[in-house]
Order: C-alpha cells, then sequence, then structure tokens
C-alpha cells in the first residue's frame, strides 16, 4: 500500500520541486535589494542552495542506486556549499563585510575535493573498464581549458599587486575549478548511461564552473557586485542538482554503461577539433599586435596538420568500424553488428509501439558437410546460403552470420502473425533447390529456424535471441529442416495428404520394378517394422520406420533407368548419381506434409555405424534409430534378392554379411535383433519376396 502510493506520487516529487525551487528564485530576484528585504532574500537564496541537499538524500532512499558513495560525497559537497552561500550573502548584505578572502571562501574551496571525488566515483561506477578514448578526449578539452584558465584568470590574477594570501585565494578558483571541468569532462564523455538524471548533474556542473570563471573575471576587472546576473547561474545550478536526486532515473546513473560503439560521432570531432585549435588560435591573435609573419604561419601550418591528422584517425576509425561489422566471409553483418543493433532496434521499436523478431538459422548436419567435402566447399556452401537467404530478406532488417553455421536475422515491424512465414522463408530459401559446388556435385542442405518476437518487457535485449535459441533447440530436437517459433515447431496445416502418399508407394513400387524386385520396399517394409516392434519401439516409431522402410528407395526415381538395371559394374559418374537416391528421397517426401519424420528417415538410410556412409556421413547413435534398423533390413532383402548388380546369396551367406557388417556397417543392436528373430524363425513367417522379374 505505502509503496504503491509512493510510487504513485514518488513520479511527481521532482516536477514539484521543479517548480517550487523556479517560483522561489523568480521572487529572489522580483524582491528589489534593500536593508529590510535582504534577510528574506538571503532566506530564498540560501534555501535553494540548501534544499538540493534533502532532495539528494531522498533520491538516495527513494531510488536505491547500486552504489550510495558517490552520491553522498556530491550531497555532502552541496551541504559545504550551502554553508559557503549562508556565509557569504550574511556577511554581504547583513554585516557589510567585503573582505577576501573570508570565511565563505574557505568553504567555497572547502566544497570542491568532496565534489570532484564524488563525480571521480561515479565515473568509476559507470565504467568500470578503462576507458582510455573518453580519458584522452577529456584531456583535450582539458588541456584547452587549462590554458586559456592560465591566460586569462591565473595569470592576471597572480601579476597584482595583492599579498601573497589574497593571490592564493583568487588562483584557488580557477585552479579548483579545472579541476573540476576535468572529472566533469570526463563524465560528459564516459560512455555509461545517460538518463535526464545524467544531464541535470552534467547541468550543475556547467553552471558552476561557468558562474566561477565569470565570477573571477569581473573580480579581475572590479565588475563584480553581489546579487548580479551569476545568481541566477548559480541557483540554475543548485536547481539542477537538486532535480537530478530526485529524478528516478537517478539510480539508472550508476549503471554500468553498455559500452557505447567506438565511433567518433561529429559532435565530438568538432569538440576535439575546436580544443586542439584554441592554442594556435590564441598564438595567431596575441601575435596579431607584433604582426611576425612568420609566427603566424608556423601557428597556421600547426593548425592545418592538426586537423590532418584528426581526419586521418576519422577515416581510420570508420575504416575499422565497417571491417569489424561486416563478416570476411559471407559479406554478412557480424555478431557484434547485429548484438549492437539489437537494442536500439528494440528502443525504436517500443516507442513506435511496433514488434520486432529475431531468427536464428542453423544449418543441420553442416560437420557432415565439411567432413565429407572438406572445409573450403562447406565455405562456399556457406557463401551460398547467405546469398539466398539475404535474398528473402527485407531491406533494412538486420541479417548477421551469428556464429560458423549460424546466420541471424533482426526483422523489425513484424506482425505478429507473420513470423512463421517469415522464419518459413528463410527456411524454404536454403532447402528449396541443392548448393551445387564443383561442376556436378550438388549437396542438398536444409537448415533449422527458431524464431523469437520481442514482448517489450525484455529487462535485457539478449533475452530475445535466447528465446530464439531455445526454439531453434526445439526444432533440431523434432528432426532439423523445420522452423519453431517460441520454443514450439509449427505444425505444418493439415491437408488430406492420402492421394500423395498412395501416389508415392506407387512410385516406390515402380522403382522395385526397375529394380527387379517387385516387393523390396514392401519387404523392407515389414522387417523394419518386426525388427523394431522386438527393440522396444513404441507405436508411432513402429509405424514411422515401417512406412519408412517402405518408401525407402523412393529417390530412386530420379536415377536414370540405364544406370538402375545396368547389368554390368557402375563407373564413378554412375555411382555419383546413385549416391544420390537418399537425397531425392527425402526432397520428395518432404513435399508431402506430415511426412517429414519419414522423410528424414529414409535420408538416412545409407548412413553406416562407422560413418562412412551417405549422404550426411552421421555416425552411430547421431543417425536416427529408424534408419539404423532400415539399413539392415534393406541389405538383407538386397542380398535375398536378385538384383541386376548383385547375385542372390544364400540365406547363410546373408547372416555371415550381417555379422561381419556388424559395428562398421551396421549398427550392432539392431544385427542381434535381426539375428535373433531370424533364429527365432520371425524372418521367415513375414511374406516371402516376390520372384524377381524374368
Ligand atoms: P546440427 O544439425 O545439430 O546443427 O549439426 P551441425 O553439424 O551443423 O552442428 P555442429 O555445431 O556440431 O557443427 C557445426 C560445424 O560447422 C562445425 C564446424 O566445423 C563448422 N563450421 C563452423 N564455421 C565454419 C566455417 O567458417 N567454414 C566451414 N567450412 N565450416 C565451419
Ligand atoms: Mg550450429
Ligand atoms: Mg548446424
Amino acid at each position: 500500500m505505502i509503496s504503491s502510493v509512493r510510487r504513485t506520487f514518488g513520479g511527481l516529487v521532482w516536477p514539484v520541486y521543479l517548480v517550487v525551487c523556479a517560483l522561489v528564485a523568480v521572487a529572489y530576484f522580483a524582491i528589489p535589494e534593500n536593508d529590510a528585504t535582504n534577510p528574506l532574500r538571503i532566506v530564498l537564496y540560501c534555501g535553494i542552495s540548501a534544499s538540493a541537499v534533502p532532495a539528494l538524500l531522498y533520491g538516495l532512499r527513494v531510488h536505491r542506486p547500486r552504489w550510495r558513495l558517490p552520491w553522498l560525497l556530491i550531497a555532502s559537497s552541496q551541504a559545504v556549499y550551502f554553508l559557503a552561500d549562508t556565509s557569504f550573502y550574511t556577511a554581504h548584505y547583513l554585516l557589510g563585510i567585503t573582505t577576501f578572502p573570508f570565511v565563505a571562501d574557505v568553504l567555497y574551496l572547502a566544497h570542491y575535493p568532496l565534489i570532484v571525488t564524488g563525480v571521480l566515483l561515479l565515473i568509476r561506477a559507470r565504467s568500470p573498464r578503462r576507458d582510455l578514448l573518453s580519458l584522452i578526449d577529456a584531456t583535450v578539452l582539458g588541456v584547452a581549458a587549462a590554458l586559456l584558465s592560465w591566460l586569462y584568470l591565473i595569470k592576471p590574477l597572480t601579476s597584482g599587486t595583492e599579498s601573497g594570501l589574497t593571490t592564493a585565494a583568487y588562483v584557488a578558483y580557477p585552479v579548483l575549478d579545472l579541476a573540476l571541468l576535468a572529472v566533469g569532462l570526463r563524465l560528459l564523455l564516459d560512455p555509461g548511461p545517460r538518463p535526464p538524471s545524467f544531464f541535470l548533474l552534467v547541468g550543475n556542473l556547467l553552471a558552476f564552473l561557468g558562474a566561477d570563471s565569470i565570477y573571477v573575471l569581473q573580480r579581475i576587472d572590479g565588475s563584480y557586485f553581489a546579487g548580479n546576473f551569476l545568481d541566477a547561474l548559480w541557483l540554475a545550478g543548485n536547481i539542477a542538482l537538486g532535480t537530478a536526486g530526485l529524478h528516478p532515473t537517478m539510480a539508472a546513473l550508476t549503471q554500468t554503461g553498455p559500452g557505447r560503439e567506438l565511433n567518433l560521432s561529429p559532435l565530438r570531432v568538432t569538440m576535439l577539433a575546436a580544443a586542439s585549435l584554441i592554442a594556435p588560435g590564441i598564438l595567431v591573435l596575441e601575435n596579431a599586435r607584433v604582426s611576425d609573419g612568420y609566427v603566424n604561419a608556423i601557428a597556421v601550418a600547426c593548425a592545418v596538420l592538426f586537423l590532418l591528422t584528426l581526419g586521418r584517425l576519422v577515416v581510420m576509425v570508420s575504416e575499422q568500424r565497417r571491417l569489424a561489422v561486416t563478416d570476411s566471409l559471407t559479406g554478412l553483418h557480424t555478431r557484434r553488428y547485429f548484438e549492437m543493433e539489437l537494442p536500439k532496434a528494440l528502443g525504436r521499436a517500443s516507442r513506435a509501439r511496433t514488434r520486432l523478431a529475431v531468427f536464428i538459422v542453423d544449418v543441420d548436419h553442416f560437420k557432415s558437410i565439411n567432413d565429407r567435402y572438406g572445409h573450403p566447399v562447406g565455405d562456399r556452401v556457406l557463401v551460398e546460403i547467405s546469398n539466398r537467404l539475404r535474398e528473402v530478406v527485407r531491406e533494412g532488417d538486420v541479417l548477421a552470420r551469428y556464429g560458423g553455421e549460424e546466420f541471424a536475422l533482426l526483422s523489425t515491424d513484424v506482425a505478429d502473425e507473420d513470423v512463421p512465414a517469415i522464419a518459413e522463408r528463410l527456411r524454404l530459401a536454403v532447402a528449396r533447390e541443392p548448393v551445387v559446388v564443383e561442376r556436378a556435385e550438388w549437396i542438398a542442405v536444409t537448415t533449422s529456424v527458431g524464431a523469437a518476437r520481442a514482448t517489450g518487457q525484455e529487462d535485457d535485449p539478449m533475452q530475445i535471441v535466447a528465446a530464439a535459441d531455445r526454439a531453434l533447440y526445439a526444432a533440431k530436437a523434432e528432426g532439423r529442416d523445420r522452423i519453431s517459433v517460441g520454443e514450439r515447431p509449427v505444425a505444418v496445416t493439415a491437408v488430406d495428404h492420402t492421394a500423395a502418399l498412395g501416389y508415392l508407394h506407387s512410385v516406390s513400387d515402380q522403382v522395385d520394378h526397375y529394380l527387379s524386385s517387385h516387393s523390396h520396399g514392401r519387404a523392407v517394409g515389414s522387417y523394419a517394422r518386426v525388427v523394431c516392434r522386438a527393440m522396444g519401439g513404441d507405436a508411432a516409431t513402429v509405424h514411422n520406420t515401417e512406412l519408412a522402410g517402405r518408401l525407402h528407395d523412393v529417390g530412386k526415381i530420379v536415377i536414370p533407368e540405364s544406370v538402375l538395371s545396368k547389368p554390368a559394374a557402375l563407373d564413378e559418374a554412375e555411382w555419383a548419381l546413385l549416391r544420390q537416391h537418399p537425397d531425392h528421397g527425402y526432397h520428395l517426401l518432404r513435399s508431402v506434409p506430415d511426412l517429414h519424420e519419414i522423410a528424414e528417415i529414409v535420408r538416412q538410410h545409407h548412413e553406416r555405424w562407422d560413418g562412412k556412409g551417405y549422404p550426411l556421413g552421421l555416425a552411430a547413435a547421431t543417425i536416427r534409430f529408424e534408419a539404423r534398423i532400415i539399413s539392415v533390413c534393406d541389405a538383407w532383402a538386397t542380398m535375398l534378392a536378385d538384383r541386376p548388380y548383385r547375385r542372390t546369396l544364400t540365406v547363410d551367406e546373408a547372416l555371415q554379411e550381417l555379422r561381419d557388417g556388424r559395428g562398421t556397417q551396421f549398427d550392432p543392436a539392431v544385427v542381434d535383433a535381426f539375428l535373433r528373430l531370424h533364429a527365432d524363425g520371425e524372418i521367415h513367417r513375414l511374406p516371402p519376396l516376390l520372384p524377381a522379374k524374368s
């Protein structure tokens, strides 16, 4: 209850504070200055100065920044400052004391170490890693300011006839102001977060530094009088500090910065250039009176050389940046760029009230492509995949190579219902046709795609990438070559595929017909069913194994009959053609909804336990269980059928072949199960293979 009240009204505290202080400041200037009104004016002025202290302490209590010490130091500096103000104005207006230096000056000078330390600690909390670039930039600006201060504030102050103490006090102000300016610049240039509270604090420092510098100048030429326009600057600085403490973003100030990009903003380059031109500029101006030609020439050359050096730096940085955000192999953006863009895109999306989505595309079984064809071919496949993905990505969306064979897409302004369609477009872009490398060698490449939508509630932008990654994992677990959105694989729209399946059966029979063993597919299907059941497969697995066994050679329909039924041994090129049939079968079956599982099993039925099979070169348990069963059953049926390229073996010879292939070609457990079933007579009980074509 209390906390909800605090939340509701807590947001109102800082605007109320700001308005009240502004009204008090207006009253301070509106009240004419005379002996009767001066006490009230002092109360109003010092009241504002004092108010920043409780404002900071209240902010600390309510907003709970991670690190309190910097704020406590700033608050105590302000308390000392308030005491200094009180003693200064009391001495001036009420007691008529204008001695310099006086008690007030001791207090004013004492506040510097506190605020400088406070701001330094704040900088440390914001960028714990040493940020040399900001340090150098701040030093460039600081050196320029130090030169100006030395020439126009410190030096004139020391050349007077005042006593040593007075001069020391005079000089102490600009010197300490320089220290404060140095840390202020460092704060302004550091890569930490910049919420409103940050600008209020920087505003406080600028107002004080500006007013102090003018104050010293006016002291030098004797034009200062208490209550002049400088009071407005000091008051504004005090109000800014109090507001900085009360503003809800005060805690964000001490958060670690995200590490801003390593680029030179035009503003920063201009500031650095201007600061660096101050020294040669002054040289020219000061020398104009003496008009000694060559000094001017040297100064101008200095300035030009400096600008050229700076220009070179800018070009170098932007070139470096371009390289850092471009992947050298594919020309896509790098992961680094993607991760830099993501928080910005999330910010833009939440402001524009649009949604964005992240897609992660991971190539399936890419390792086996490398293993089989070599790394250089793998690289070319990656380049081709990148090009295909690029073609289907909207302009303005960020496509990056996220890892070795992993791509990420950041898509902005997407309707929720479009997310699966975009994911599917990415998947199809790669899978739609095989990648052709080296004249005739073609490689069927598929990808799995995980997608996640931004909820708008992310604490950390990377949460959305993590969600897309989990979706990808789900798509992989479901069998690959599919999409998954928000951790659930998307079911393909259900359509009646009975006709298509019937047609595939007849295609499969047609293949068997070419191969002269009419019932090969059916036989493999029945063997596979029995073996799978004996090995403990559940009903769905048994069904899939039988169906995949039935259709395992359907891809051979694409292979010319002259190759399929060639009586002589096949040559190299013909073998290459024949070896493509698992991939052809895979793509045929993939085109039928609901047969994705079957397609994957068919694709793997020529994989070998020792990893020497094709098309993927998978090994051992990475081959699907169903495919390992079909491999044994296919071999059995082939050995006992009369194929054009192989004489029929006797049953004993075929059994020996299975034993010989145990652990190399075949999964030992499947061979054992098959041999057991054979010994028990289970295999014989199945319908016999139809006689070969005569
Ligand atoms: P999965 O379907 O589970 O994703 O299987 P996978 O083989 O694709 O996955 P895995 O992460 O095991 O293997 C990724 C492979 O990608 C391993 C690595 O050798 C290969 N790879 C990574 N970067 C490159 C590259 O730049 N060029 C080539 N040629 N291969 C790469
Ligand atoms: Mg991977
Ligand atoms: Mg992969």
